[in-house]
């Protein structure tokens, strides 16, 4: 694996994907600071040098691999994982949240490309937040978790903890799916058993009993119409 690290960028997933279609290897790119970080359809994932830790790793899957759609899942059950081994009480809000007493700690932003015909590479991006000041929570425009903990440990050995659960949980991706990982993302699921809405544009798509997630990562809605299943996709989940 290579790694890169760099004092300031625009947005470290946007940096690899613009090179991912030249890179041979597996490649980590660490910014101390991001000023132009991404969400997802568009929006911003906002920081300050040394207050979240920003990082991408460009992944190569072989083509034909299982179906990509529960990527983002995989990787938030790994990093959770290891926040809670690290001490930090976390769960995962679907499809791509890390949540600390309800509130987002971490975020992830998965985008691919097809490259050559034999893979395809997929960019992970992290943000986590180690120490928020209020300034920055007031701009998110709302509360946010952070992890005075992790803020005190050493920068490189906290990367190198979830560089390495992350390599592990992506092998283990490519093997087998998101299926590995389903009972461990349901064991760690911040809204089972709750009535949620999910949104899409401002306009409530569905309601229902959330409990849990599929062998492709849907999430599973108990509605009044029966048993949804709602794919990833612009689409976010409000707890009623
Ligand atoms: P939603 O927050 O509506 O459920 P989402 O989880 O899909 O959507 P993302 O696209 O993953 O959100 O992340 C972008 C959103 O996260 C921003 O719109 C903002 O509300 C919030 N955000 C931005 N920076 C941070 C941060 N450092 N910590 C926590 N949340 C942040």
């Amino acid at each position: 694996i290579s790694i890169e690290v760099v004092e300031e960028t625009g947005s470290t997933n946007a940096d690899l994907m613009q090179r991912v279609k030249s890179l041979h290897t597996p490649t980590l790119l660490v910014a101390r600071h991001q000023t132009a970080g991404r969400g997802r359809a568009g929006r911003t994932w906002l920081s300050t040098p040394d207050g979240v830790l920003t990082f991408s790793l460009a992944w190569e899957f072989p083509a034909g691999a299982s179906s990509m759609m529960g990527l983002p899942l995989a990787v938030g059950v790994a990093i959770a994982e290891r926040l809670l081994q690290l001490g930090v009480p976390v769960q995962l809000k679907w499809p791509n949240d890390i949540l600390r007493d309800a509130k987002k700690l971490a975020g992830i932003l998965v985008e691919s490309q097809a490259s050559q015909a034999q893979s395809s590479w997929a960019v992970i991006g992290i943000g986590l937040n180690l120490s928020i000041p209020a300034e920055l929570e007031r701009e998110i425009g709302q509360e946010v978790a952070d992890a005075a903990w992790l803020a005190q440990m050493d920068r490189n050995q906290l990367l190198a903890q979830l560089l390495q659960a992350l390599q592990v949980a992506l092998t283990e991706f490519s093997l087998q799916g998101f299926s590995a990982f389903v009972e461990r993302w349901n064991r760690l699921h911040a809204h089972a058993q709750q009535m949620v809405v999910i949104m899409e544009q401002g306009k409530v798509l569905h309601q229902g009993i959330a409990f849990g997630v599929d062998a492709l990562g849907c999430l599973l809605l108990q509605t009044e119409q029966g048993e949804q299943r709602i794919h990833s996709g612009d689409v976010s989940l409000r707890p009623l």
